[in-house]
């Protein structure tokens, strides 16, 4: 059984299949859809030990943190969780409908969608490819995914994966470059679940349009972490350390820039290095520190700070450059001051690299943040609780930490997604398997019923009738 597509003219092939499968049973059992993430769960850990020497080789170096706790043990989480939840969350949901059409009875019936799509990113290659697979599975779908062609190695483990425990009709991996990626999203998918950039989130937002195919879109962003007037600053510099050096900064919602205290600025970028220097004290050479992706990633990341010094920012790095150009990493790089017209401050950063921006007033800071697209999430260090207000309901983010950076996201008891340019749609726990669900309304109506009133011809009792509801509804 081979279910791994590197044919564009094979991808209609296997949607249709997957189609008509998903026809011959359009309500999988509670039982159908548990034994499905089993399978997901026990091919994760079947092939936990390839999948992690995949990512190490795709990303030149890879700590096994990142990859076990990251790319395994967090979707693992999401996969059990799932399971456990999804007889709960399948039962037609009781709703009350208004006086007038009593006794009528409301049911919101969670339906399969049929065939979902999954685009996933390369800077957690198995986490966001299982995580969206392991919602639509929940939700009684199909599943087709096209996985990264920047982690080539981890894509091809993860095609050999699904196809040794899944059925291709199930779930399939379509695996290839961008080509393929714009005929795999203009399949007329029953939803296309993407996670990437804005850039790319534009165009298949598109693409989809065309089928009217409902998509998801997990976008980035430049996410900031804002240090307030009563931020404890050795805690914070910690705490935002750890965000933008898990995964050498190649996370979605990494703290991009620091906003912080004209008069904090030296005393932070003191703490920060501290901070980088406990982390990782045998230097970048540390097994726990993540390589850059590849070469272009690096040339980019190493532009972005050229540019900033070359218009007169600070540039501090914070750990032995040389060595870590030498093994494929980027040491960490703080930017104090940088000009806000500077790429760095312009473009979303995905890397080891933090602009330190500095403000007079907190209204003068929250302005610059809304005067940009809205971020993916909002970091706020303060412990006074009418400061963390001021951030938390005066600016629009998808998600939001107070005194830490991208947990969040690990919280599945809450919906995790973007606004604006960040994204649309959310998903992980319930708010995945509704996602990834058609909420059906229905209405349930007695025989024995009072809608006869509306029934013509209209009499001058219909017009009392219509009278009267007129003050009800
Ligand atoms: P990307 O947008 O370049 O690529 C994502 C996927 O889209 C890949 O599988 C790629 O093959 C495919 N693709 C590329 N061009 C396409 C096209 N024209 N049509 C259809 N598909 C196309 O993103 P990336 O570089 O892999 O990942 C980094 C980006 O993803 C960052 O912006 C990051 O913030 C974002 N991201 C978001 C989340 C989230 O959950 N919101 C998580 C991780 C990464």
């Amino acid at each position: 059984m081979t279910s791994n597509i590197s044919q564009t003219d094979n991808l209609s092939a296997i949607f249709s299949a997957a189609r008509a499968a998903h026809l011959t049973d359009p309500m999988p059992s509670v039982e159908l859809r548990k034994e499905r993430l089993s399978r997901l769960e026990t091919a994760l850990l079947k092939y936990e030990t390839e999948l992690v020497a995949a990512m190490n080789e795709d990303f030149r170096h890879r700590s096994d943190a990142d990859s076990s706790i990251f790319d395994i043990t967090i979707p693992l989480g999401d996969i059990r969780r799932n399971r456990r939840s999804v007889k709960r969350w399948m039962k037609p949901r009781r709703v009350g409908v208004p006086l007038h059409l009593k006794p009528a009875r409301g049911r919101i019936i969670p339906q399969p969608k049929g065939v979902v799509g999954v685009i996933s990113p390369w800077n957690f290659p198995v986490y966001l490819a299982v995580a969206p697979i392991a919602a639509a599975l929940a939700a009684g779908n199909r599943v087709m995914l096209k996985p990264s062609e920047l982690t080539p190695k981890t894509s091809d483990v993860m095609a050999r994966m699904i196809s040794d425990l899944f059925d291709p009709t199930e779930v399939s991996v379509c695996t290839g470059g961008v080509e393929l990626s714009q005929a795999f999203s203009s399949l007329p998918f029953d939803h296309l679940f993407f996670t990437g950039s804005t850039r790319v989130g534009r165009e298949v937002a598109v693409s989809a349009a065309r089928n009217l195919t409902p998509v998801t879109l997990e976008l980035g962003g430049k996410s900031p972490a804002i240090l307030g007037e009563h931020a404890s600053l050795d805690y914070s510099a910690r705490r935002i350390a750890f965000g933008k050096i898990a995964n050498a900064g190649q996370i979605c919602v990494a703290p991009d820039y620091v906003l912080l205290p004209r008069n904090q600025l030296e005393a932070f970028a003191t703490a920060m290095e501290s901070a980088v220097h406990d982390f990782f004290p045998a230097g970048p050479q540390s097994p726990d520190y993540t390589g850059i992706l590849n070469d272009n990633h690096l040339n980019r990341l190493q532009g972005l700070v050229t540019e900033a010094k070359a218009a007169g920012a600070e540039v501090r790095e914070l750990l032995p450059k040389d060595a870590a150009h030498a093994s494929g990493k980027m040491t960490p790089t703080l930017i104090l001051n940088p000009p806000l017209d500077s790429r760095v401050m312009r473009e979303e950063i995905f890397g080891p690299v933090l602009p330190l921006v500095t403000y007079d007033t907190a209204e003068e800071a929250r302005s610059f943040v809304n005067s940009r697209p809205s971020p993916l999430a909002l970091y706020v260090f303060s412990d006074d609780q009418k400061e963390r207000e001021f951030w938390l309901n005066g600016t629009l983010s998808g998600g939001a930490c107070v005194n830490e950076t991208a947990f969040h996201v690990v919280a599945d008891t809450m919906p995790f997604g973007g606004v604006g340019e960040s994204g649309m749609g959310s998903y992980h726990g319930k708010a995945g398997f509704d996602q990834l669900s058609h909420l059906k309304s229905v209405l349930i109506q007695p025989k024995l019923n009072g809608a006869f009133v509306f029934n013509p011809p209209v009499s001058g009792f219909n017009r009392f009738v219509a009278k009267a509801l007129r003050k009800i509804v």
